[in-house]
């Protein structure tokens, strides 16, 4: 009787060239520039239908599945259960998290016959939320981890680099749910776990990856990660400590210690008046420095930002203002100015209103905090970065000098001193405790001058963990990120729990994405060469590939394939009547680990010319009865 096998002992795919799509091409597509894109499109992985939209060919897609495959092993591993939601996401969903406004024109909206509108989603927190909000009611269901793989839609504004930023690609999804942050089934044993499941899953994927700190972004929450993999070609800049490994992005990264408060503060009384000088048209700090011939490590940069209050904090406080003041050839860093500040959220402020409340943008100079008398102006926090906290130049023991905005259109002033034209010095502040200060309450306190770190990091910056190291950079693409969300959506859409005590309370949740796509074009970016892709075996289309030299020689690359496939070995055939020229340049091309040939003289002596694709080494004849054990050992 025949029955059905509950395991069946995993055999290698083996596949024929001639009965399958693989269309390699001399030329990559005229838009294409990363070499992922080149080397995907021209080798036949993928091919572009529209902008940032790409069919997945057949070898493309073993890729994507065994990417896919490794994600589900280290997440079912982890805990984490797999669902599918839908990718079509009714609006309404969006009304307590107005993601529909925050995420704008990336996302994809539709209309049905009925005028119902609709989603495409780039995320699910909506969806899963919803789900779960209506299954589970008690503390005793919880934790649970969920996720999808699936395709996922966004409106990037520029689609690039083939696969890396699509507007439709593939992501795998996990929500976790929780009823406390910390402790045994908490969100942080959880967020904890993901994080090594992520490091095996791109570790099994062979990418060379580094986990940095990150900024939660739109998605908001307490504490993330992102998932660099290490290439030149990145998007992203990642800031390390080399004593200490510490990693983050450049939203995110930490600059240590600099500029002491000067010694020599009292010494010097600042001479060298306060000069305007008629810069028109010149707002940028590039521009002045060319009509001024200031340098721009001499000029001060004040950006403006608005505080977005709750109404109820705009009835208290009114309207607030933040100035923060970095070096000309600096950049404010947003997250660090709104942390500094220990306000919610802000925004750049919008030149019409500032300029109703005395701020001209792009002339501002630090003196637009205080009103005319000299007193603080109200809601305004001057911010105040360590490299421009300078009064007085200990080194050369004069006064420090800085050119910066005139407080009116087109006009700058040279020689301005903290000190003498602010009555502050910087550093020399009272300091500020941000977690003192009442929500949006800047007026509440006199305190309007505060030194931080509220710029970006750069090479050579010092290192926040280890003191006389200096950073320093490198490119990466993000793969993967791990979020912890707290109750942000579960407020938003009004989703409780009862807890221990009976109590009902917010549920805490966790976010863990991975790009699958853009890991299968990471990969290709950390691995290639002239000649082509070099796949890691973890993710390779296919571990070996046969070609056969002449058509009689297929049978007994058949034969061949059967063994290597009963070794758990996917096997291409390149049964192909082309030239061996082209077809060796094919099997470079398409970067499958091994390449066996079958020519005459090889088979004369019952051998089989062997070549790993990742090795300069000569290919070498191997016996036919060795040759299963010689490939496995190869791709172990
Ligand atoms: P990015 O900053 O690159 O736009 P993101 O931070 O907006 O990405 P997440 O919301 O964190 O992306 O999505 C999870 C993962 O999905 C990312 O880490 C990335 O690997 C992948 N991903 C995001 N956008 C794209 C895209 N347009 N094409 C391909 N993969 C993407
Ligand atoms: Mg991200």
């Amino acid at each position: 009787m025949p029955s059905a096998t509950f395991a069946k002992p995993h055999t290698g795919t083996v596949t024929l060239w001639s009965g399958t799509l693989i269309p390699t091409a001399r030329e990559a597509p005229s838009d294409a520039e990363s070499p992922s894109h080149i080397l995907l499109s021209r080798a036949g992985y993928i091919r572009k239908l529209g902008a940032g939209i790409y069919d997945y060919l057949p070898l493309g897609w073993r890729v994507l599945r065994k990417v896919s495959q490794i994600v589900r092993e280290e997440m079912d591993a982890a805990g984490a259960t797999e669902l599918l939601l839908p990718a079509l996401i009714p609006t309404e969903l969006y009304a307590g998290t107005r993601r529909d406004v925050d995420y704008g024109d990336l996302l994809f909206k539709l209309t049905d016959r009925k005028g119902g509108t609709y989603a495409l989603g780039p995320t699910h927190e909506e969806p899963i939320t919803e789900l779960v909000k209506g299954s589970v009611t008690s503390y005793k269901q919880l934790p649970i981890n969920l996720y999808q793989i699936q395709t996922k839609y966004r409106d990037e504004a520029r689609p690039r680099s083939g696969l890396l930023r699509g507007r439709e690609f593939i992501m795998k999804d996990a929500y976790s749910f929780h009823t406390a942050v910390d402790g045994p089934g908490g969100l942080g044993e959880t967020y904890d776990k993901m994080h090594q499941a992520y490091s095996n899953v791109f570790k099994r994927c062979g990418l060379d990856f580094t986990p940095v700190e990150a900024e939660a972004g739109p998605i908001g929450g307490s504490a993330s990660h992102e998932f660099m993999v290490n290439a030149e070609s990145g998007e992203d800049t990642i800031l390390k400590c080399p004593a200490t490994g510490y990693a983050a992005n450049v939203e995110k990264c930490e600059i240590g210690p600099r500029n002491a408060p000067s010694k020599g503060y009292f010494a010097g009384d600042p001479s060298g008046a306060l000069d305007e000088v008629h810069t028109p048209g010149c707002p940028g700090i590039e521009d002045v420095a060319k009509f001024t011939k200031v340098k721009p490590q001499n000029m001060l940069k004040s950006v403006l930002f608005h505080v977005k209050s709750t109404p109820e904090q705009l009835e208290k406080f009114g309207e607030e203002y933040i100035l923060a003041v970095v070096r000309g050839d600096h950049d404010v860093n947003e997250g660090k100015v709104r942390d500094a500040a220990g306000v919610g959220g802000i925004e750049l402020a919008d030149p019409a209103k500032a300029a109703a409340v005395g701020f001209a943008i792009g002339f501002i100079s630090p003196r637009a905090a205080r009103n005319a008398d000299g007193s603080a102006k109200k809601g305004v926090l001057l911010l105040v970065d360590r490299d421009v906290a300078l009064s007085y130049d200990d080194a050369a023991n004069k006064p420090r000098f800085w050119m910066t905005g005139g407080n009116k259109k087109d006009y700058h002033v040279k020689h301005f001193n903290w000190q003498r034209d602010l009555g502050t010095d910087p550093l020399n502040a009272t300091p500020h405790k941000p977690d003192t200060h009442p929500a949006a309450g800047l007026r509440s306190t006199d305190n309007f001058i505060i030194v931080a770190d509220v710029r970006n990091a750069l090479a050579g910056d010092p290192s926040p963990r280890a003191a006389g190291t200096a950073l320093v950079t490198g490119r990466g693409i993000e793969v993967g990120h791990i979020f912890k969300l707290g109750t942000k959506y579960s407020d938003a859409m009004g989703f409780k729990i009862l807890n221990a005590q009976q109590q009902s309370q917010s549920v805490i949740m966790g976010c863990y994405g991975i790009g699958v796509s853009r890991a299968m074009a990471a990969s290709v970016e950390q691995n290639h060469d002239a000649d082509g892709i070099i796949w890691p075996v973890g993710i390779a289309p296919y571990h070996v590939i046969i070609q056969t030299l002449k058509p009689e020689h297929i049978p007994t690359a058949k034969d061949l394939a059967a063994r290597l496939g009963a070794a758990g070995i996917d096997v291409l055939i390149d049964d192909r009547d082309e030239r061996p020229g082209v077809k060796f340049k094919d099997a470079d091309l398409l970067g499958i680990p091994v390449r066996l040939v079958l020519g005459d003289k090889a088979l004369a002596e019952n051998a089989v010319e062997f070549k790993a694709r990742n090795s300069k080494d000569k290919p070498v004849n191997i016996p036919t009865e060795q040759i299963v054990d010689h490939v496995v050992t190869a791709l172990t």
